[in-house]
């Protein structure tokens, strides 16, 4: 069986971001902390900035907890309904580690296996019902042989068959049994509600430096990017609306650079990027060596540091 720790690991890391993009972390957090008792024993402060990169940051602060409630229970829940419990852990991610690391018969149902159960059903009712159909099917269908398997091999089929654009239906090992394929247009499945366009904020963020520091803040725990470190910026508010002074040091200083723009779950972000020189931290920030706060920054920040810094 698979370690459950690497398994948890990689479907964390898999949530919101791609392979590719993943597989570096998860070499470096491995390698790192090669179990979860080295995990739960990390500085909280090292665990985000290892994270840093790759968005989502609750899911870093929930990764440290978690590990933190498996150490103290001296081991990993082996079901589906115990893992459930943990922080960080939703269905589909209970359902993975029970099925691949534990052998358990329980579904792991994400955005690919509801698209392809989209599809193998052409599921045309409303798409809140109709995945709560899909997840029934899947539970059903888990065999007691091997259920580690049928996850792995439900997963592959959603990301190199049944692909979102174009399904390769010609080659696919389900098609006798595909009612989308059936129909002929398998591709328009799933039919989810059109999303609303994102709300647009924006901001100001500084760059300020000291002899080759940058100025940075932990940012506080809760909240977006929380528990990261951030450079000073403005509040971020709608566009219309006026700026106002999240950080009053650098109002009416500093020189444009660029802009920079970054998505997130909720709205679009875009900044003015301003650098500028001064001589004392204020209060809640500190100075960090330029050469390497860029690995500890989030996304959004590193871009107005690359700007800055190339300029
Ligand atoms: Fe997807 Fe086509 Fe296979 Fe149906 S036959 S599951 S649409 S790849």
């Amino acid at each position: 069986m698979p370690d459950p720790y690497r398994v948890w690991l990689a479907e964390i890391m898999l949530q919101q971001t791609t392979v590719p993009h993943a597989a570096g972390y998860f070499e470096a957090f491995t390698r790192r902390w090669p179990g979860v008792e080295a995990l739960a024993a990390a500085e909280d402060g090292d665990v985000m900035a290892a994270w840093a990169g790759l968005g989502y940051y609750a899911r870093a602060r929930n990764l440290l907890k978690c590990a933190r409630e498996v150490t103290a229970m001296g081991d990993w829940p082996r079901t589906e309904a115990g893992l459930r419990k943990l922080p960080g852990i939703g269905p589909y991610t209970a359902g993975a580690i029970a099925a691949l690391a534990f052998g358990e018969r329980a579904p792991a149902v994400d955005g690919n296996v509801d698209r392809v159960f989209a599809r193998l059903l052409a599921a045309k009712g409303a798409w809140k019902e109709e995945k709560a159909r899909i997840a029934g099917t899947v539970r059903e269908l888990v065999p007691e042989d091997r259920p580690g398997e049928f996850a792995e091999a439900l997963m592959d089929l959603g990301a190199t068959v049944c692909t979102p654009k174009r399904p390769n239906c010609l080659i696919c090992p389900v098609r006798a049994w595909c009612a989308g394929h059936a129909e002929g247009a398998p591709e328009q499945y799933p039919l989810k509600p059109a999303k609303a366009a994102k709300p647009k904020r924006t901001g100001k963020v500084f760059v300020a430096f000291r002899d080759g520091d940058v100025l940075v803040e932990r940012r506080p725990d809760k909240g977006l990017l929380g528990g990261m470190l951030g450079l000073p910026t403005t509040a971020w508010v709608e566009t219309g609306a006026s700026v106002s002074p999240g950080w009053t040091v650098g109002e009416g200083k500093g020189e444009v650079i660029g802009e920079v723009r970054h998505v997130f779950t909720h709205f679009e972000l875009r900044l003015d990027v301003l650098r500028m020189e001064l001589g004392q931290a204020p209060e809640g920030y500190h100075w960090h060596d330029v050469e390497t706060v860029a690995d500890a920054l989030p996304s959004v920040f590193r871009k107005a540091l690359k700007l800055v810094v190339r300029a």
